[in-house]
């Protein structure tokens, strides 16, 4: 059985600050709040990540996460919002069951810092494009 520390939130062994429950899907705030308001969605099943997640599954925490992060915007006064799932390390997983960050933004806030820079020079994009085509 998988022991990580959102299965031990889950089983009510480690506090949280709940903000939703339903059979399949836990959230609540995240420990380390990024922004006021940083929401942690999990699914109560243990899926190491969101690519190793059940379509079904999935579904149901990305519409719990969309109904917090539009909460965010109309409670909390932020004024946009990441929605955020890091898969394996490498992406900046640090626990290993799937979650979704949901990240409320405000105007200069200095909490998350996201730079998408321009790596595209040299690349062959239609070959890249048919590289990662799905049916
Ligand atoms: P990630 O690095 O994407 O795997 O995100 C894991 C998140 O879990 C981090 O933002 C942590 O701050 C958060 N976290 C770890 N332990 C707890 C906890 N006991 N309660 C709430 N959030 C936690």
């Amino acid at each position: 059985m998988a022991d990580d520390i959102f299965c031990k939130i889950i089983r009510g062994e480690v506090p949280c600050y709940k903000v939703y429950e339903d059979e399949q899907v836990l959230a609540f705030l995240d420990v380390s709040q990024t922004t006021r308001g940083h929401t942690l969605v999990v699914s109560k099943t243990h899926y190491d990540n969101f690519l190793a997640t059940p379509q079904e599954v999935m579904h149901k925490v990305m519409d719990v996460a969309q109904r917090i992060g539009q909460v965010q915007i109309k409670m909390l006064g932020a004024e946009g919002v990441n929605i955020i799932s890091n898969v394996y390390e490498a992406a900046g997983q640090s626990v290993m069951h799937f979650h979704v960050h949901v990240i409320p933004r405000y105007t200069n806030d200095t909490g998350l810092v996201i730079e998408m820079k321009n790596n595209s020079e040299g690349l062959n994009l239609p070959a890249l494009a048919e590289l990662i085509k799905i049916e």
